[in-house]
């Protein structure tokens, strides 16, 4: 719980604590394959190399290396074989977790990673004629489950939160591919009018296909107690040592909440499955693609019981205007936020890009940057002020997102610390 942890929250000049420089990402990144895509060579492993964030001009704080985990930088990616990657270059030091914010474009693919599996939520993204975000995403899977052999490709739980095409591309790469034993949806396929969303056709196939071959679980927000719900599908992963504990705050609402419109109700980011993720004192949420009607609804519903406050939150609505407010800021009280965005620089595309969105938008980040505790050394990047308009903005608060870092990797410690990692 953010409340518990004691590696300085309470600071608000705090840096992100003990900085692990483990390299670069043991996973090839997105950024090669659009590069590649472009027709451009990919970065070369010094450029790639990763920026470890928090060792802030503040306090001069070093970077710690721990014995036997520091790997000497590799050329990144397309052209990666076994013999690439070193499985203890990413293995987990006893006691950590990691979540990969992986790289997909404009959309979500969020990897988290275990010392006895995995969960898989989302699966992106933007795919279109200068970025494919199933290849990105097949890219970092394979890569990683090179270095995590004994995970045997397979997927714990794979959760899509929603039946939008940017959270669900990949759910029929994702099943052909790997093995996947549990899967949580909405169950969301039409809208109240009869309607299917851009992503109904792989969110039902996935559904059928789990039927057959997994065990699926949908989440009726009806079913959500205060506090969240949880069981065997929801939390498969039963780690020796410290074990995660997984829990869903929000799915599929059949009926109109009050309070809700109409537009609201019939928008499936409104019926998004929120997720939480508990490590010992460390702690992730991510809340799909929640407009801020659901948000009210959310923070109403879970209230006192503390199970929004989480330490890392990972942005609802690809930081939106309509997904954040400062109720929900108060209620997780942040030290690290994330956003899944395509590169906003990437002007061409079409309609489902950052640029066309305008994600992040200017309003949204500057209330996120207002809530967080931790620091990262300071970026110069674009936050949108409008569809397809945006500006310069400086973020020295410990905001990440894949369309200005790439990849970003989160290490969580049982004892409430943190690390990140920025693939650019
Ligand atoms: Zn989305
Ligand atoms: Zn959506």
């Amino acid at each position: 719980m953010a409340n518990e942890v004691p590696s300085g929250s309470s600071n608000a000049s705090a840096t992100i604590g003990a900085i692990a420089a483990l390299g670069m990402l043991a996973a090839p990144t997105a950024v090669s394959v659009a590069n590649a895509q472009r027709g451009r060579a990919p970065r070369t492993a010094e450029s790639a190399e990763v920026r470890c964030i928090g060792a802030s001009a503040d306090t001069g704080a070093a970077k710690e290396t721990r014995p036997g985990t520091r790997k000497p930088a590799r050329t990144p990616g397309l052209h990666a074989h076994p013999g690439d990657v070193e499985p203890a270059a990413s293995r987990l030091a006893e006691g950590e977790m990691r979540a990969h914010y992986i790289d997909v474009g404009q959309g979500v693919a969020t990897l988290y990673e275990f010392s006895c599996g995995v969960v898989l939520v989302d699966t992106g993204g933007e795919v279109n004629g200068v970025f494919d975000s199933d290849r990105a995403l097949e890219n970092y899977l394979d890569q990683f489950f090179l270095a995590r052999p004994e995970l045997s490709r397979t997927i714990d739980l794979l959760v899509l939160s929603h039946p939008h095409i940017d959270h669900a591309h990949g759910a029929p790469l994702v099943t052909s591919k790997y093995t996947v034993k549990n899967v949580v949806t909405d169950g969301l396929l039409k809208d109240p009018h009869g309607q299917s969303y851009s992503g109904s056709e792989q969110q039902q196939a996935l559904e059928e296909w789990a039927k057959a071959h997994a065990k699926l679980e949908t989440i009726s927000t009806k079913k959500v107690p205060k506090g969240g719900k949880t069981d065997g599908v929801i939390d498969p992963i039963a780690c020796a040592g410290q074990d995660p504990q997984i829990r869903v705050l929000w799915g599929a609402s059949e009926e109109q909440p009050e309070g809700w419109s109409d537009a609201a109700f019939k928008d499936a980011n409104n019926h998004s499955v929120a997720l939480r993720v508990d490590f010992g004192k460390a702690s992730f949420l991510t809340t799909g693609d929640l407009e801020v009607d659901a948000v009210r609804s959310v923070v109403a519903l879970h209230g006192t019981s503390h199970a929004l406050d989480a330490d890392v939150w990972e942005v609802s609505h690809h930081g939106s205007a309509n997904g954040t407010n400062q109720a929900i800021l108060d209620a997780i009280t942040p030290q690290i936020a994330t956003l899944g965005t395509g590169d906003p620089a990437r002007t061409t595309g079409g309609a489902f890009t950052a640029f066309a969105f305008g994600h992040p938008r200017e309003d949204a980040v500057d209330l996120i940057l207002g809530s967080l505790t931790r620091k990262r050394p300071d970026i110069h990047v674009l936050a949108a002020t409008g569809q397809k308009e945006f500006e310069s903005i400086d973020v020295n608060e410990a905001l990440c997102a894949t369309g200005w870092d790439g990849t970003v990797v989160i290490t969580g410690r049982g004892d409430g610390t943190y690390s990140v990692q920025t693939e650019r």
